[in-house]
């Protein structure tokens, strides 16, 4: 339907177009064919005027040459003499030569006929005497023009002339008469071939009409022609043209024009020709109509062609375009159009139609394509979301009403499908010692982001389970919701708690394990230090030789012990977490030369070389702990002097800058020239109870906790370790660890304490509650020169403090009755002990755990020492502090 609306309207377009581009030719056609029918009256008014110029010139012509004739007759002399029959043969020869002439008669004086061209006797029976031409002729002996008469022979219309015949006396002796046929001017009338209804007429001089042609019934010759058209031709003496109503009432166009013998004489005649008006203007109107017709025809033409070749070469081409956008809008994207890209703009629209179409077409499969994927991907996530074994739900956050539901969330709290889109989420039942509820959930969803918690609930059949809920606030489809994401972790937790409590047993067991080592090796250590101090003690009496060297195995052996126990130590409190890195200041020289001094002597007993050098970019003093670098280094120079057996042992010291510029990394590569460690084993060295040879046959002693002890030190250092060795040529050892650079306060602490420390004998009060150890040291220190007063414990302590003046306070931590760290505080606190509070106190413990030194430092100590003691640590502690407090 909608096409042939479409066909209709392109063809009426179309039409419009032709009328539209040929309108303009037709007004100019229309214009001039107008201009046209003036100029056709102008025309017609020309041609008559001519016409009947052109028969009053014949006529004069036809005047002249009669006047010529029948002055060469008059003169004749038969007919001067009245000769009959002369006459008769000369006026006869006249007429056949002449067939315009009626008749040519030779009239004598009287007006009777002497002879006649023809007409025989009856002619001689007529008298012209009481004709115009005749008198005229006679008066004034010249060539006259008549009047029209009928002719009395021919009974014709014509015109007479006269011409006196002169006797040899010169008077008139007759006239010759001669009758112009005016029938004569009907045929050239006629061959004029005017109007139809065109008429010529003749007047005489009084408005007589004399002849008229064609003859109708309305006129009558011999009666006045028209007065109005006669007044007219008459008032201006001049041949003319007017228009007016004829005799017959019509509307006529006349020319006319007066005849005269001679320019002077008046008209003896007049010519007129008429035409109709009306009969004009139809010729004109005619031409006009044909115009108009033939316009038509040709519009008709246009409008035909411009309907069928219109139809058929441009509707056809955008019926063709209509038909694919109809199709095109009916679904079908993969048309062409079919229409000719060259055919102008129609072509070019096609091309973009079928562009558009193509382009549509690979939109609606890449449409297609991305659907498929999205059902794909639809149908995934619903059987994601169905088969997630984690509960999900989605719940209005306005109503508090739970929406969507999977059926791990359904099953998980025991629900039924029915209620969905009617529980609320304040209906879900949760345990009443949860920390989170209903509200909480909403709340915390509400809040920000992502929120995962554990909660407690209760199914509908009352079973506690454990749920771990993940709560957002999402948007599907530009609405809210509130999402919870439920995994039972009943089960996990179950677990969890189990293996919780394992842990706890574990570490219970573990600490227990610590304790017991702490205990031990405590217990082990005190009699040890006994032994040791001991033995120190009787090196310093007069032995024999052979005393002094037992006495120096005792003491060696005693101390090996003494090592094994401190790492034994150290492992637990690594293993426990309870070994603290103090950062204090230290000379890197110094480290070296306590390492070089101390392990010299067993490199020397083996014929090993022992030598280290620092490098020149290192500075001396550096924050760090002194002790435990100390033993990391006894620990690297001892392991290779064990398992060296020649050649030497070489100790570098170097330092690189850190990214943190109040931090230093600093080097130690100790490398010697002993067995070895096979590639094999070098992984398993850093394993604590490890060594490479584990027999019992094996060569070197040890218990294999040294590098794993190094290696924890060196991580709590905030450092690396790192072991090459070939087995044979030697091992190479390097640590690194990161050191504090705060040397200008190091060297203002350090300068303090060497410039105002001065060794003096000192007032001494030990606090100790182990017998040995209590002699031991005050022995050690009555050796130093320094006196010193004993109590057993804390409240001992309390009583002795006053009553003399005591430059310094050793104490115990761990004694019973009062322990040190209490009898501190009382001394520090107390206004009883007002004048002792600031004596200095230095803390002697077997195991000191940095809780024990902070627990120290707060009650107001000053000092720790660690026991057993070294004697000339004890009096650098002693003389440093007394020196800082004097
Ligand atoms: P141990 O107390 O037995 O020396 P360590 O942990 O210090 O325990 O050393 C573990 C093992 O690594 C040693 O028993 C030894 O086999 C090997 N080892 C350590 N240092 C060296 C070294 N410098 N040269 C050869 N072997 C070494």
């Amino acid at each position: 339907m909608s096409f042939k609306i479409f066909h209709g309207s392109i063809r009426k377009k179309l039409i419009i177009l032709v009328l539209l581009a040929t309108l303009p030719t037709f007004i100019l056609y229309f214009y001039t064919e107008i201009s046209n029918r003036e100029d056709k009256v102008l025309r017609a008014k020309n041609t008559i005027s001519r016409l009947v110029n052109g028969f009053s010139l014949i006529q004069q012509r036809v005047t002249e040459s009669t006047h010529t004739l029948l002055k060469t007759v008059a003169a004749m002399p038969a007919v001067r003499k009245l000769n009959e029959a002369k006459a008769h043969v000369i006026l006869s020869t006249l007429l056949k030569a002449n067939p315009i002439y009626t008749n040519a008669i030779l009239v004598d004086l009287n007006g009777d006929v002497v002879s006649a061209g023809k007409g025989g006797e009856e002619a001689k029976r007529l008298n012209f005497a009481d004709r115009k031409q005749f008198k005229e002729a006679c008066s004034t002996g010249e060539f006259s023009a008549g009047e029209f008469v009928i002719g009395k022979q021919s009974q014709k219309s014509i015109f007479p002339f006269a011409m006196p015949v002169m006797g040899d006396d010169g008077k008139p002796v007759g006239v010759v008469l001669i009758g112009v046929r005016l029938s004569y001017y009907c045929k050239l009338f006629r061959d004029a071939d005017l109007y139809s209804r065109a008429f010529f007429g003749v007047s005489d001089f009084k408005g007589i009409r004399i002849f008229r042609y064609p003859m109708s019934e309305d006129v009558t010759v011999g009666l006045p022609i028209k007065s109005e058209v006669f007044r007219r031709a008459e008032h201006k003496g001049n041949p003319g043209v007017f228009e007016t109503k004829d005799s017959s009432d019509v509307n006529r166009i006349i020319a006319y024009t007066p005849l005269r013998i001679s320019s002077e004489s008046p008209p003896y005649m007049y010519m007129f020709i008429g035409v109709d008006s009306s009969e004009v203007m139809e010729k004109a109107n005619l031409v006009l109509l044909r115009g108009i017709f033939i316009t038509l025809v040709a519009l008709s033409l246009s409008l035909l062609i411009a309907w069928f070749v219109g139809g058929s070469a441009v509707a056809e081409s955008i019926e063709k375009l209509a038909a694919a956008t109809r199709r095109l809008g009916q679904g079908d994207d993969t048309l062409v159009s079919g229409v000719d890209y060259s055919d102008g703009e129609v072509g070019y629209l096609a091309q973009t139609l079928d562009g558009m179409s193509s382009l549509i077409h690979k939109r609606e499969v890449e449409r297609n394509e991305a659907l498929k994927q999205l059902s794909e991907s639809e149908e995934q996530h619903r059987i994601l979301f169905e088969n997630n074994p984690v509960g999900i739900c989605l719940v209005n956050p306005e109503t508090n009403i739970i929406e969507f539901a999977n059926p791990a969330f359904m099953s998980l709290l025991e629900l039924e499908d029915k209620q969905l889109g009617s529980l609320s989420l304040f209906e879900l039942k949760y345990s009443l010692d949860a920390k989170i509820d209903a509200g909480d959930f909403k709340k915390n969803i509400l809040g920000n982001g992502w929120n995962a918690y554990s909660v407690p609930c209760v199914t509908r059949s009352g079973q506690m389970i454990v749920v771990d809920i993940v709560s957002a606030n999402i948007k599907i489809k530009g609405k809210d919701f509130l999402a919870g994401f439920f995994t039972d972790i009943t089960a996990r937790k179950h677990s969890e708690n189990k293996l919780l409590e394992a842990k706890e047993v574990a570490e219970q067991a573990n600490a227990a394990k610590n304790d017991f080592l702490a205990n031990i090796s405590h217990e082990v250590r005190t009699p040890l230090n006994g032994v040791l101090g001991m033995l120190q003690l009787l090196q310093t009496t007069n032995l024999n030789k052979e005393q002094n060297e037992y006495v120096d195995i005792g003491l060696r052996s005693s101390q090996s012990l003494m090592r094994v126990l401190e790492d034994l130590l150290d492992f637990s409190k690594i293993e426990a977490g309870k070994l603290d890195i103090y950062e204090k200041p230290f000379e890197v020289s110094e480290l070296l030369k306590q390492c070089i001094d101390l392990l010299k002597v067993q490199a020397d007993e083996k014929g090993i070389e022992l030598s280290g050098q620092i490098s020149t970019e290192t500075q001396d003093i550096y924050l760090g702990d002194v002790g435990r670098l100390r033993q990391i280094l006894f620990n690297l120079i001892g392991n290779a002097i064990k398992f060296t057996d020649s050649g030497s042992i070489n100790i570098d010291i170097y330092s690189l800058p850190h990214r943190d510029t109040s931090k230093e990394r600093l080097f130690f590569v100790v490398k010697d020239t002993g067995v070895g460690i096979p590639d094999d084993k070098i992984a398993d060295i850093f394993e604590s109870f490890t060594q490479v040879d584990g027999s019992r046959t094996r060569k070197y002693q040890g218990v294999g906790l040294g590098l794993s002890i190094v290696k924890r030190l060196v991580l709590l250092m905030n450092g690396s370790m790192n072991i090459e060795s070939e087995p044979g040529i030697g091992t190479t050892v390097l640590i690194c660890v990161q050191v504090g650079r705060n040397v200008s306060q190091v060297v203002v602490e350090f300068e303090e304490g060497e410039s105002s420390a001065k060794p003096r004998n000192l007032n001494l009060l030990l606090v100790e509650d182990e017998r040995v150890n209590r002699i031991m040291a005050k022995k050690i220190l009555e050796k130093m020169g320094h006196r010193v007063t004993c109590a057993e414990n804390g409240q001992q302590c309390l009583n002795m403090i006053t009553k003399d003046s005591y430059d310094a306070v050793l104490m115990d931590i761990q004694m019973p009755v009062l322990t040190g760290i209490e009898a501190s505080r009382i001394i520090r606190t107390s206004p009883e002990y007002a004048d002792v509070s600031s004596t200095p106190i230095v803390a002697l413990t077997a195991h000191a755990t940095k809780s024990d030194m902070d627990a120290a430092f707060d009650v107001g100590m000053n000092e720790y020492i660690t026991k057993p003691f070294d004697k000339s640590v004890l009096e650098d502690v002693l003389q440093r502090m007394i020196g800082l407090h004097a």
